[in-house]
């Protein structure tokens, strides 16, 4: 029987927090463990009988093709242990993602060591892109969802913990984004530019998603400007929970992340949790400067100051290797490159300062940069 289900109510809920140094030997233990403590029970043989003949969907970071020490994907061990996880409880695992619109789905998969742990385990890698979706209108939003996703007996989220430049955290409720396949990733920005409003997307998505479990790799995340150029960080546990807004809320905790600057937690969800396991200690924790800023201002402040309170993307000359990526992701055509320099080139009235230029750079040539007078207020309000 499938004990799994997603809850987004204010009921308090478990997020397990287990030490885990590295990916090495203590990885199988500690994502045994993490799934035990979640289910508030001591590490148990697995049982056959609890998810015989259950379709379960494992759902990584494949956001791009970085390597695994890169920290941009979910580690592949990680993904190993989470398939033997199941495979021993009679499950039928797959795993699948939609990465971002501009990556190479080969590259991706074989650059990040997952396509070669889904071969090794004989569990089929599922590319959302070909697989059908299904069209639903929930909370005055309507988006696609991949069709293995909702043909899942259970969805395990395993998304890795980053920094983001758009939404401060991006781990387990940002990461069910990946469900929406292909381009409608990146026009979602532009149909829903307002980080809060996109908050509440992302929100609604998580509703229409079959019953799930998420497990996060902070075994080694993301500081800085990620979700794609930031710097790895050793951080040191694996987290899990039935409950996603839970789980980012209890990593809002250990990173020091003022979980009002989320979008997608703004509404309070995921409220009423304990942590259980053990106490991890986080050193610093690099959060970039991101156009989440832009949320937190008053909006009498962004009406008076209009153009002169911006957050947009700078390009370095000597890093860009002229791939043309930004131009192709930005959803509302604001970067062009420049035919005779292959340098891109940004429209600044029509930028909407939604990042994804800068999640697709694969040469660490963009920067989310902020107005002025932007820094002059995140200064006075000691941000
Ligand atoms: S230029 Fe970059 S940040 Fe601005 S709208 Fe385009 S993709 Fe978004
Ligand atoms: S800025 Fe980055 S994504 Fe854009 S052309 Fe240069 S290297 Fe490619």
């Amino acid at each position: 029987m499938l004990s799994y289900k997603m809850n987004v109510t204010s009921e308090r809920v478990a997020v397990a927090v287990v030490r885990c140094a590295d990916y090495g030997d203590g990885l199988g233990g500690a994502v045994e463990r993490a799934f035990a403590l979640m289910e508030g029970e001591r590490p148990r043989e697995p049982n056959v009988a609890d998810f015989s003949g259950k379709r379960v969907l494992l759902k990584p970071n494949l956001l791009t093709d970085r390597r695994p020490e890169q920290a941009v994907t979910t580690h592949p061990e990680v993904v190993r242990h989470v398939i033997r996880w199941f495979k021993q409880r009679g499950a039928e695992v797959s795993v699948g993602d939609s990465p971002a619109s501009t990556a190479n789905l080969q590259n991706v998969w074989r650059l990040s060591g997952i396509g070669g742990v889904c071969a090794e385990e004989g569990v089929p890698l599922i590319s959302f892109e070909q697989a059908g979706a299904r069209l639903f209108e929930q909370d005055g939003f309507a988006f696609s969802v991949a069709q293995p996703v909702l043909d899942a007996d259970l969805v395990v989220n395993l998304p890795k913990v980053k920094s983001h430049s758009l939404s401060m955290l991006t781990a387990a409720v940002k990461n069910i984004y990946g469900v929406l396949p292909g381009y409608s990733k990146t026009m979602y920005h532009r149909q829903y530019p307002k980080l809060a409003v996109f908050g509440r997307l992302v929100a609604a998505i998580w509703k229409v998603i079959p019953p799930s479990v998420t497990l996060a790799d902070g075994v080694v995340g993301m500081e800085g400007q990620g979700p794609a150029n930031g710097r790895s960080v050793p951080l040191g546990f694996l987290a899990a929970s039935e409950n996603p807004f839970a789980l980012d809320r209890a990593l809002c905790g250990m990173l020091r992340i003022d979980a009002r600057r989320v979008p997608y937690l703004v509404d309070g969800l995921g409220g009423d949790y304990s942590c259980v396991g053990d106490t991890v200690t986080v050193g610093a924790f690099d959060v970039p400067s991101g156009a989440h800023i832009l949320n937190i201002l008053p909006q009498r402040l962004v009406d008076v100051f209009g153009k002169l309170v911006w957050v947009r993307p700078a390009f370095s000359e000597m890093a860009c290797v002229g791939c043309g990526k930004c131009a192709e992701a930005c959803p509302v055509h604001a970067v062009t490159l420049s035919e005779a320099t292959r340098r891109p080139v940004l429209k600044r009235d029509a930028c909407i300062s939604c990042s994804c230029c800068h999640e697709v750079c694969p040469a660490d040539a963009i920067r989310m940069t902020q107005s002025r007078i932007l820094r002059m207020t995140m200064a006075f309000k000691g941000m």
